[in-house]
């Protein structure tokens, strides 16, 4: 299930929120103010991978051997 990340227009709290793909909410109560003034934070990291270099098995840009953190 992927995370969303928001803003909180009162507060300032960057905070995220967990959902389905299909059910974002739009207007989350911030974490912090529990206000509902909030806007999400789109990421930019491309969705699809549009720079991605074919099907990547089991390497990530930060060690290309499949073995980190970030791999598994
Ligand atoms: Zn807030």
């Amino acid at each position: 299930m992927p995370y969303y990340e928001y803003r909180c227009r009162d507060c300032g709290q960057r905070f995220e929120v967990r959902a389905p793909m299909n059910a974002k909410p739009e207007h989350p109560a911030c974490s912090h103010c529990h206000r509902t003034n909030t806007q999400p934070v789109y990421s930019t990291f491309a969705i699809g991978g549009a720079g991605a270099k074919g099907s990547s098995s089991g390497s990530c840009a930060t060690c290309s051997g499949g073995s980190c953190s970030t791999c598994h």
